[in-house]
């Protein structure tokens, strides 16, 4: 029904009924329930001819309904984002949890945020979830199989249970490369083809869109810019190699080495804030830090040649102190060529980049989209999984 509301627009349920060949029965029953959701909208129509009984009314498809939801299951925090029909994100909520809040209690916190999002009235309208289409999800850790066409992997036990909970397909990535892909749609490089994506948070990870397509990799491993190493036999990294860019640029990395060089600070906050009071131990550590990230850059830009660069997570919250040397290095180890082709942002997403990418990742893969101009145009065809609404 929806899909052939989103094809043809408004219709009448006498023409909805030619359409899909359903008994009137079924076919008002579906038709009651799509309304009772807030999907659908009824109207009576200003054209009908006069004096043939009383105008049909027609129905078409509610602006103000849901059709995509992103949520990035993070490490201790949730992040749920909501688009409506027109594509106009409705709006967000994010909650801290503990590390190891097992999933099934996640989801339950997951239904809660986006609950609370219908409950918002925004500029774009109150969200209603009757013709959500599918949602899109980022974990974290290494997610590919699934998008490789490899019917035996296992579904993550996430997809299982928000499955269960809103009847409607749900897509999974890397949680840091949604990031990369939300930056690329909605953020700092909006409407770049070819964006790069570095996160320095409590790891260092990333994401690359390439051609305008998020790339996974062979085995959903693209984007582990912080396990290239900088240190040939340097310290030890949970990845079990050594020397990686996450020994040097992760959060706990640059805290241990400010405290160790005898700078006093207990979260990034407490960096941020002697950086901004001139520290000269944390100015010191952080263009180091900033050079080798930098370089780490410059190699990646001269395989991939990316129009621009994004940097996210915790640690760029340091600002120019950063930021300016890993510009110095980048422009002294990129190809002369590129020097100035390729421009280097900050994120300007925040912490919802990945609930948003998972809405980027629905709004690019879903074939329910015939209104997404890449997208297949399956509205003819009955639609699987809204079978049983
Ligand atoms: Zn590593």
């Amino acid at each position: 029904m929806l899909g052939l509301l989103r094809k043809h627009g408004p219709l009448s349920r006498g023409e909805l009924g030619k359409r899909c060949g359903l008994s009137r029965t079924t076919l008002y029953d579906i038709l009651a329930e799509l309304v009772a959701t807030g999907a659908v909208v009824t109207a009576t129509s200003q054209e009908a001819p006069r004096g043939r009984g009383r105008p049909a009314e027609t129905l078409t498809l509610n602006p103000d309904a849901g059709q995509a939801i992103g949520i990035d299951f993070a490490r201790r925090a949730l992040h749920v984002a909501a688009v409506n029909l027109a594509h106009e994100v409705v709006g967000s909520a994010s909650e801290p949890h503990d590390a190891g809040l097992p999933w099934k209690e996640r989801v339950e916190l997951a239904v809660r945020l986006v609950g609370s999002l219908t409950g918002t009235r925004t500029g774009a309208g109150a969200l209603r979830l009757g013709a959500l289409d599918a949602i899109g999800v980022g974990v974290v850790g290494v997610v590919g199989s699934q998008h490789a066409g490899d019917e035996e992997a296992a579904p993550h036990p996430v997809q299982v249970l928000l499955r269960e909970r809103f009847g409607v397909p749900v897509l999974l990535d890397n949680n840091t490369r949604l990031a990369a892909l939300g930056e690329s749609i909605w953020g700092a490089a909006a409407g770049g083809q070819d964006v790069l994506y570095l996160r320095l948070s409590h790891g260092v990870g990333g994401g690359l869109v390439v051609g305008g397509s998020l790339h996974r990799g062979a085995y959903g491993l693209s984007g582990e810019f912080g396990h290239i190493t900088v240190e040939p036999g340097g310290a030890r990294c949970d990845c079990g190699g050594t020397g990686c860019l996450e020994t040097v640029a992760s959060i706990r990395a640059v805290l241990d080495a400010f405290r160790a060089a005898g700078g006093r600070a207990a979260d990034v906050a407490e960096l941020v804030k002697a950086v901004r009071a001139g520290d000269r131990t944390a100015l010191t550590l952080l263009d180091g830090v900033g050079a080798r990230i930098g370089e780490v850059l410059a190699a990646l830009c001269n395989a991939i040649g990316p129009s621009v660069i994004v940097i996210g997570g915790e640690l760029a919250e340091t600002g120019p102190a950063l930021v300016e040397p890993i510009e110095r290095a980048l422009h002294d180890h990129v190809m002369p060529v590129s020097r100035h082709r390729v421009s280097l942002r900050r994120a300007t997403l925040g912490e919802v980049a990945g609930a948003l990418g998972g809405i980027a990742l629905v709004l690019h893969e879903s074939p329910l989209l015939s209104r997404y101009p890449a997208g297949p145009d399956l509205a003819e065809d009955p639609i699987p999984d809204k079978e049983s609404r």
